[in-house]
């Protein structure tokens, strides 16, 4: 049978697809990081055109950021990320800018020229915002603080009294609380992304059962008539594209009424569940069952000429009479089922309306006959010749018990 849950999860997004948008994301993330990367070589270029660095350190640095950039590409680009424990590679991408800046840091002789490299240093940290956790962040503010620190210690170091560095301690303090308070802000904007997410999740949870309420049968779980009628519809719209067939065949209890009066309207509900369970798990995977209200259920059965629904529905009918459901009163009790067949194809162009009157029609003459049994709407190329047809296809002469045959 026709199921939703395979046509909703082909239509839902597979693990694949979504591993692709993630690495679709990241390799933005890159990108717009390879620019940073790029904004900070600018400054470092002027900072040599004004002769304050040696342009071995423009070279080292551009260098540096090559390699940043192009390793992580690498990642992403042959998946190698997706074996870690965090595929998005945020944390490695905020710390790994933080060598050469302070290598950088080192060598400058000027405090203005180092308070613009670390400035943009900081940068990477605010695209990690996005990423990382708070937790997390801290680890990366920390260790931009602790690479500072040693840029200042081995400097104190190795250039005793030099006031240089003296007065960066000043900035040090003014970066670190800088980069905590947007930690905050990172903690916040995390917290808002996975309430964000969560109810992203609920809502598509909500929709999903909206969607599956809306073609199911509440009793019974199978596809209800709005369903059926698209199923229906859709399989006349091939018809009308090219060579196609298809059968349906009405099916309803016979004298339901009875199991009801004797046995309770619980029991009716059981038998009506029961049957649809057993009826729904027979059918082809690519015919559709449902129940069209009552105690009547529709069956569309593609690429079925008449001949074959007919066996198929013969089967069916076997199969009702041999299930056992329980009376609720310690016994047990079975049904019969009367069918109406139908068929259309490239001969028989009949629009859902008319067929599923011709097939009620066919329902009708099975209940006539003494129910049990199936009928069949004969169609135009049997009937034609011997019977005249009404616009149903219904033979509508004496000759119409013959055509359809019980
Ligand atoms: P026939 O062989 O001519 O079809 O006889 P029938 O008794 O099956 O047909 P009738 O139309 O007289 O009665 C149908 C019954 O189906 C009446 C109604 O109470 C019962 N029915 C319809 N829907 C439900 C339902 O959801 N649950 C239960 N338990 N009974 C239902
Ligand atoms: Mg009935
Ligand atoms: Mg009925």
């Amino acid at each position: 049978m026709r199921n939703l849950s395979l046509e909703q999860s082909a239509a839902a997004e597979s693990s694949e697809e979504r591993v692709q948008r993630h690495q679709g994301v990241r390799m933005n993330r890159l990108a717009m990081s390879a620019v940073s990367y790029a904004l900070q070589l600018a400054i470092v270029g002027s900072i040599c055109v004004l002769s304050q660095l040696e342009p071995i350190y423009f070279l080292g640095y551009a260098f540096c950021s090559l390699l940043i950039v192009g390793g992580f590409y690498a990642m992403f680009r042959w998946r190698w990320n997706l074996y870690f424990r965090y595929p998005s590679l945020a944390l490695p991408q905020v710390i790994a800018p933080v060598l050469p800046s302070m290598i950088l840091l080192y060598q400058l002789q000027d405090a203005q020229a180092q308070a613009a490299i670390l400035i943009t240093a900081v940068v990477p940290l605010v695209y990690g915002l996005f990423d990382l956790s708070s937790g997390r962040f801290i680890i990366a503010g920390l260790v931009y603080a602790l690479g500072y620190l040693a840029v200042l210690l081995t400097h104190s170091y190795f250039h005793p009294g030099d006031p240089l560095f003296r007065h960066n301690w000043v900035l040090i303090i003014s970066v670190s609380v800088v980069m905590a308070q947007i930690g905050l802000i990172g903690g916040f904007i995390n917290h808002l992304r996975r309430a964000l997410r969560s109810r992203n999740e609920q809502l598509k949870q909500a929709m999903h059962r909206i969607s599956v309420m809306a073609v199911h049968d509440d009793l019974t779980g199978i596809y209800n008539r709005r369903w059926l009628m698209d199923v229906l519809d859709k399989e006349r719209q091939r018809l009308d594209r090219g060579e196609h067939a298809f059968s349906v065949c009405l099916l309803d209890i016979d004298y339901f009424k009875e199991v009801n009066d004797q046995y309770g309207h619980g029991v009716g509900d059981r038998v009506l569940a029961g049957l649809a369970e057993a009826i729904s798990t027979t059918v082809r995977d690519i015919d559709t069952f449902g129940r069209l209200g009552g105690e009547e259920f529709l069956w569309v059965m593609p690429d079925q000429d008449l001949e074959q629904a007919r066996e198929a529905a013969e089967r069916v009918l076997a199969q009702t009479a041999a299930l056992r459901f329980r009376n609720g009163q310690g016994g047990e009790l079975s049904v019969t089922v009367s069918m109406g067949v139908a068929h259309c194809n490239v001969d028989n162009r009949r629009s859902s309306e008319t067929l599923m009157r011709i097939a009620d029609q066919a329902l009708y003459k099975a209940k006539e006959r003494g129910r049990n049994r199936v009928v069949c709407a004969p169609d135009n190329t049997q009937a034609r010749g011997s019977t005249r047809l009404d616009e149903s296809g219904i033979a509508c002469t004496q000759a119409q018990d013959c055509a359809l045959a019980g």
